[in-house]
């Protein structure tokens, strides 16, 4: 059974990455006007890279992380791997919404609009609520606490050492408007009150 979530777990990886790709491919197309510690931004995304896609890959080839394995029931690892599919048509949806505006780094793109539709208009970030979501539960379908606390660690230190810093350069680019759609949306969820 451990070779069947090993399978999902890489071919929903390369499901993300199908659904990434043409934005990947139209974003070398834009030009950009202004972007921000490329460097820490370009380390930040290799050590997501670690935990979102390296680590799957060595747990579904090897038996590196067996010594980790957790004892998560078949049930709980099917919902865990149902969830995963949603979080994948999710990543879709949100690509859709942003469209030429996403870039893997922080930047602000050639006529970059700013987007407060769909799911953006309760929340900012919602991609980040999804890739939290997506290391979540890659840890609970592998049932493996390293792939699961890894996958966490390095996707927590993209976003940690990102998010203020993209809200500082919203604030810088577009000014009052952003301050406005500041106090109507959540960071990751939506706002209650
Ligand atoms: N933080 C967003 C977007 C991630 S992609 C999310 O979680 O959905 C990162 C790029 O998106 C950054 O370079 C930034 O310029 C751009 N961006 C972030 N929020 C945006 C918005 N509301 N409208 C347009 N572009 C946005």
């Amino acid at each position: 059974m451990e070779k069947v979530f090993k399978i999902f777990l890489l071919v929903i990886l390369y499901v993300y990455g199908a659904v990434r790709m043409p934005y990947m491919k139209n974003r070398d197309k834009i030009k950009y006007i202004k972007n921000k510690n490329t460097k820490l931004e370009k380390m930040n995304v290799f050590i997501a890279w670690l935990g979102m896609c390296l680590v799957p890959h060595l747990y579904a080839f090897t038996n590196i992380f067996g010594k980790y394995a957790m004892k998560i029931t078949f049930w709980g690892r099917s919902l865990a791997a149902f969830l995963m599919i949603l979080d994948v048509v999710y990543f879709y949806y949100i690509h859709r919404e942003l469209s030429n505006n996403w870039s893997p780094i922080l930047e602000i793109r050639e006529n970059q609009k700013l987007i407060t539709s769909g799911v953006y208009k309760y929340v900012r970030h919602p991609m980040y609520t999804q890739c939290w979501a997506w290391v979540f539960l890659q840890g609970i379908v592998a049932s493996n606490a390293f792939v699961w606390i890894f996958g966490l660690l390095s996707w927590g230190f993209l976003y940690f050492t990102r998010v203020f810093n993209e809200e500082k350069l919203m604030l810088e680019e577009f000014g009052d408007e952003y301050k406005e759609y500041m106090n109507k949306t959540g960071r990751i969820l939506p706002k209650i009150f």
